[in-house]
């Protein structure tokens, strides 16, 4: 019986003026962006902390600093890179990532398939592992109000066997 392990991850970002608007990695025309010390992918955050809390490995905060320079305006594919490197060092797969985009503009879904490609690529996983839902709050609270996008995602880790 392989070892399993599920994490959870979530993420909100608001948005700001002036700023590109990357989700998934892949880059919307949309008059506003994400205010965020990387490229503010609310996206990826959410699945880098499910990828991390599925091995109790803290967050997205403990690893990459908003303090470090390092950081600042990197692309979070780049940290995702870096995320699967570290769940392979610790002896696991990603088996599947289901994920939930929240916002009211733009339309998640005509970009949906390059951000699976992108988000497979990142990760050396087949986009059909990978799952991406949208939806709107309703006109609800800030999501509603178009004051911010919120990301959702759980992602299932597999023990790697021993060859
Ligand atoms: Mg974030």
């Amino acid at each position: 019986m392989p070892e399993f392990r599920i994490g959870l991850g979530h993420d909100i970002h608001r948005f700001e003026e002036g700023r590109p608007l990357v989700l998934g990695g892949v880059k919307i025309d949309f008059p506003k962006g994400l205010a965020g010390h990387s490229d503010a992918d609310a996206l990826i955050h959410a699945i880098m902390d499910a990828m991390l809390g599925a091995l109790a490995l803290d967050d997205i905060g403990t690893h990459f600093p908003d303090t470090d320079p390092a950081y600042k305006g990197i692309s979070s594919l780049e940290l995702l890179k870096k995320v699967a490197i570290l769940i392979k060092e610790k002896g696991y797969e990603t088996v599947n990532i289901d994920s939930t985009i929240r916002t009211e503009k733009p339309k998640i879904m005509p970009h949906r398939e390059k951000m699976k490609a992108k988000l497979a690529e990142a990760l050396s996983l087949s986009p059909d592992r990978i799952s991406i839902k949208a939806g709107t709050n309703e006109g609800m609270d800030s999501i509603g109000a178009g004051l911010a996008i919120e990301c959702e995602a759980v992602v299932l880790l597999r023990k790697l066997t021993k060859s």
